[in-house]
């Protein structure tokens, strides 16, 4: 008791210090944790409207592919009204990046 002399009621603040740098790193963290919890819905949300290139995909729907004619729950929308699943849509796009021409489903 004397070597605290009149001070020890300080010590009361200790504990109530902590509780505030607690308090303040959980909200930093949650914060932190929050924005990249929205960049990865954006990225999501960019990867399904670009390609790896950055250009824009067609949009899309679930339906019935005019290539292979089996039914997906993501079939792209190509000019002339043709529908592609994401694997026939890759070919697609592939051969129009070698220049090859277009060709719609027989
Ligand atoms: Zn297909």
């Amino acid at each position: 008791m004397t070597a605290l002399g009149t001070y020890w009621p300080f010590l009361l603040l200790v504990p109530t210090a902590l509780t505030v740098v607690v308090l303040v790193v959980s909200l930093v963290a949650k914060a932190l944790l929050g924005r990249a919890r929205v960049a990865a819905v954006r990225r999501a949300r960019r990867a399904e409207r670009f390609d790896a290139q950055g250009r824009p995909l067609p949009p899309f729907a679930a339906g019935l592919c005019d290539y292979c004619q089996k039914p997906f729950d993501k079939v792209y929308y190509l000019e002339g009204g043709y529908r592609a699943c994401e694997a026939c849509f890759g070919n697609v796009a592939r051969r129009q990046l070698r220049g090859e021409p277009w060709q719609p489903p027989t």
